[in-house]
């Protein structure tokens, strides 16, 4: 089992991780294998998968879509 190169803990290997891509105000969710510390939450991507995100960003800046679904609720003006 591998360690985690931030603070030592052993890593879970090959899950499968949902990251959140945002534009503005669109979000992309994207699922990438990733080794995952069972301590700090550290994740380290497997290879190719840092291009999956940079490849969803880009299609969010294109309006390129997928199935819709939620909302987003804007919060930050609440007192
Ligand atoms: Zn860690």
């Amino acid at each position: 089992m591998s360690v985690c190169p931030r603070c030592r803990g052993s890593l879970a290997d090959d899950r499968d991780v949902e990251r959140l891509v945002r534009q503005g105000n669109d979000v992309a969710i994207v699922t990438v294998r990733a080794d995952v510390c069972t301590q700090c939450g550290e994740l380290l991507l497997h290879p190719g998968m840092a291009d999956r995100l940079v490849l969803a960003a880009r299609e969010l800046r294109e309006d390129k879509t997928a199935p819709v679904l939620g909302r987003v609720f804007d919060f930050r003006s609440e007192a």
